[in-house]
């Protein structure tokens, strides 16, 4: 007889660190479940060096199983549904009841409406494995032309991925000698704008320098795959070669039935996620709790006093708010003094190719704006992403725990401070 129950929906970044966590936290007569429909796991921030032919699929994925300790139990299976109010979530041919519930079920994502028959048109993606599997073979055989790197909606997870996959294609096809032109076109009025301003004309004078092209404001309207033209709400139009395209995100349908998102009607990026505290990341439920992106988080900064901003959907903010989760609901069961309120410290090691990272970090609960630095464009920013991938993927044991020291030992170094 267990003395209570976690369930924890979704094996991504969030759910792994947290059943990890809990597990290391809690004696053995704390039963913990793990959901997830998929058995074999990929890092999604490696999916930029497969585009670019560094990495093949098996060096950047592993069976879910290898990444989570022994001691929790782990059910593979589509959730159908979840009731927080009567504590249970329904699986295919049972329900599962809990006490304590953790939601780390990410976003589905959803194509971009394109106008004509899409089938056989130059229209691509990088957000799963699957697709940027079919985007490098692609680019493998491109011999040159308009690369455009398009965002369909907002929010998108990553803020930082067109940008870093603009750049490196820029810098494949630059060793290859092909002429490839790169663009990327987004809804944003500036890359990372919640950021603020002088990051972002940092990003934009590295693009600049790499000749990609960078156009704000553009809302998408229409893909007209036949022609290979975008037509946008601000009534420019372009002419494409070929279209990558940050697909629409939206809450897995489970979770919009469940009652636990906010209506629609809301600013841009609030409507259709679960809203939770932003101290305590508790939903409107007690002892349930959301994480990772399927929540909405509005910040406590702003840049502009007439634009709120939401948490970006990061796996930074996945990580670190699965600790913290973990860190809230042992000390609910062991009765022990509760941890200080959750506090956005995020950082990201921003892909600029040629084997260069920049790094940006900072607190983005930050007032009056969030508080985010960037460290001049280095090497090193680089081997910390490459070993924290490594890191990662390592299955539980021994060498992970060494990649572990290693990053601990390299963050202090430069002063970062990292919670793995
Ligand atoms: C190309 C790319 C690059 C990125 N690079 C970075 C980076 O450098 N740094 C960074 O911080 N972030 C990065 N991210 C973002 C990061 O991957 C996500 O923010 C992170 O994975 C979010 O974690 P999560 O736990 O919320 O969701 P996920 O990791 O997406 O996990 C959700 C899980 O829920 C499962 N699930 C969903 N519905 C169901 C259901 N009904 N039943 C069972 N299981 C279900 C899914 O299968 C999935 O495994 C990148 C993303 C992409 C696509």
């Amino acid at each position: 007889m267990y003395k209570s129950t976690i369930l924890i929906l979704g094996g991504g970044v969030g759910g792994i660190v947290t059943a990890n966590h809990l597990r290391k936290n809690l004696p053995e007569d704390y039963k913990i479940i793990l959901i997830e429909k998929n058995k074999e796991h990929s890092l999604a921030a490696s999916y930029l060096w497969l585009l670019v032919d560094k990495r093949t699929p098996s060096q950047i994925s592993s069976p879910l199983k290898m990444l989570v300790s022994i001691g929790v139990e782990i059910i593979y299976e589509d959730i159908q549904k979840i009731n927080a109010e009567e504590k249970f979530v329904s699986l295919s041919n049972r329900n599962i009841k809990f006490d304590y519930l953790v939601i780390s079920l990410g976003a589905d994502l959803e194509n971009v409406e394109l106008q004509k028959d899409s089938k056989g048109t130059d229209v691509y993606s990088f957000y799963t494995l699957e697709n940027s599997i079919k985007l490098r073979d692609r680019l493998k055989n491109f011999k040159g032309g308009k690369i455009v790197v398009m965002v369909s909606s907002l929010p998108y997870k990553c803020p930082g991925a067109p940008f870093e996959a603009a750049m490196l294609i820029s810098d494949y096809y630059k060793k290859k000698s092909a002429n490839a032109e790169a663009s990327i076109f987004t809804p944003e009025p500036q890359p990372l704008p919640v950021a603020g301003p002088q990051l972002g004309q940092a990003v934009i004078d590295l693009l600049t320098s790499k000749q990609i092209n960078f156009y704000p404001h553009h809302k998408i309207v229409t893909v007209d795959t036949l022609n290979k033209e975008l037509l946008f709400e601000n009534k420019n139009s372009y002419a494409y070669d070929l279209l990558i395209t940050i697909p629409n995100h939206k809450a897995p349908n489970v979770v919009i039935e469940s009652g636990l998102t906010n209506e629609s009607g809301l600013p841009a990026g609030q409507a259709g996620w679960i809203p939770v505290d932003r101290n305590t990341l508790e939903t409107k439920f007690e002892n349930v709790f959301a994480i990772g992106d399927v929540t909405t988080i509005q910040l406590p900064g702003r840049w502009n006093p007439d634009r709120p901003m939401n948490l970006p959907k990061a796996g930074v903010f996945a990580h670190s708010q699965a600790i913290f989760v973990s860190d809230i609901i042992s000390a609910r069961l062991l009765n022990k003094k509760h941890p200080k309120d959750f506090c956005a410290d995020g950082f990201c090691m921003l892909e600029a190719g040629e084997e260069l990272a920049g790094f940006a970090y900072g607190n983005f609960y930050g007032e009056p704006n969030p508080d985010v630095k960037l460290k001049q464009l280095g090497k090193i920013w680089h081997i910390s992403k490459v070993l924290f991938e490594k890191w990662w993927l390592a299955p539980i044991g021994f060498t992970k725990e060494l990649y572990k020291q290693l990053m601990t030992i390299g963050s202090k170094l430069f002063g970062v401070q990292i919670k793995l």
